[in-house]
């Protein structure tokens, strides 16, 4: 339910009909037929087409009314999805129902819930989308850290090259060890390029997944952000640099630092994407987000202590 039905509908009717009754009458009395029948129609049509008056002539007026409880739940308003977590609950006198009203678009809403058949099919689906939720996450987890391991350790194969060893040591009596060997590419313009586009896209990696973090996991507690955020990266640069080790020995003087660069870039970004992602989550959702539709990421604000900006909040609480 979420309209108080204030007026019954033999007192609507009746509205109705003193009006026509009173078309009636002047119609009669001017004499101008052609004019009051079109106002007969109109009250007529009007009768038909006009939705009931869902608040009834009288506003139930909540202000007036004792507050006995707050909404301490998130429940979110039929007509416009508003939080209305935190409003005050009345008792309606006439129907002894309690209700609360939605502060942005003045809808009622019955303070308690109402359970129907829809109930355990909305926890079915509930559960349904909990675990496409937590297939979402770890995907998205796992991409971030396969792109990182991908930047750290396939992309310096793209600064070597493939050498075919001297006849000599191939065909030697008894050699049966590979063919070819890496070996570093000139260090040009273009190869320093990429690798300076490859070490920042480490960062932007290691800040992203941060950001994703602190916003998806926001019951953690701020350590464990720290954890996660230097862990991968050093497991990553751990596995790149046996993988290169043991493909490469030669090049070791040069995939050293390259790793190692990689790593630190992946945890500044992470250490900078733990510091400074719910501001910055929060930032794009003041830009992208209308006040309206924030209610349904207040936690961001609400798990760092703060007001959510443009929606009202009880003061009371
Ligand atoms: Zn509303």
């Amino acid at each position: 339910m979420q309209v108080l039905q204030t007026e019954p509908l033999s007192g609507l009717l009746s509205r109705k009909i003193c009006g026509l009754k009173a078309a009636f009458i002047s119609a009669v009395k001017s004499g101008d037929f052609v004019t009051s029948a079109v106002g007969v129609y109109n009250i007529i049509k009007k009768m038909i087409t006009e939705p009931q008056d869902q608040t009834g002539g009288e506003q139930l007026s909540l202000e007036n009314l004792p507050v006995v409880a707050y909404v301490e739940i998130d429940r979110y308003c039929d007509g416009c999805g508003y939080n209305l977590r935190t409003q005050a609950v009345c008792r309606d006198p006439r129907t002894s129902i309690l209700v609360c009203r939605c502060p942005e678009c003045a809808r009622f809403h019955a303070a308690t819930d109402t359970v129907t058949s829809a109930r355990p099919w909305l926890h079915r689906l509930a559960t349904l989308l909990l675990l496409i939720w937590i297939v979402v996450v770890i995907s998205g987890a796992g991409s971030i850290v396969l792109l990182e391991f991908i930047s750290t350790a396939v992309s310096f194969e793209e600064l070597t090259r493939w050498r075919r060893l001297p006849a000599s040591v191939i065909n030697a009596p008894g050699y049966a060890g590979p063919r070819y060997k890496y070996e570093l590419r000139p260090m040009d313009r273009e190869n320093k390029v990429f690798v300076a586009v490859l070490i920042s896209s480490s960062f932007v990696l290691g800040f992203t997944g941060a950001v994703f973090a602190t916003v998806i996991f926001c019951h953690w507690r701020r350590r464990y952000y720290f954890i996660v955020v230097l862990t991968i990266p050093v497991l990553i640069g751990i596995s790149a640099y046996y993988i290169w080790k043991i493909n490469a020995p030669s090049l070791m003087q040069w995939c050293i630092p390259y790793i190692f660069a990689h790593t630190i870039a992946q945890i500044l970004g992470g250490v900078i994407g733990v510091v400074s992602g719910r501001p910055f989550a929060r930032l794009l959702i003041r830009i992208l987000i209308p006040p309206p539709l924030r209610s349904y990421l207040a936690f961001l604000w609400l798990v760092d202590g703060k007001q959510v900006p443009g929606v009202a909040t009880n003061s009371t609480r």
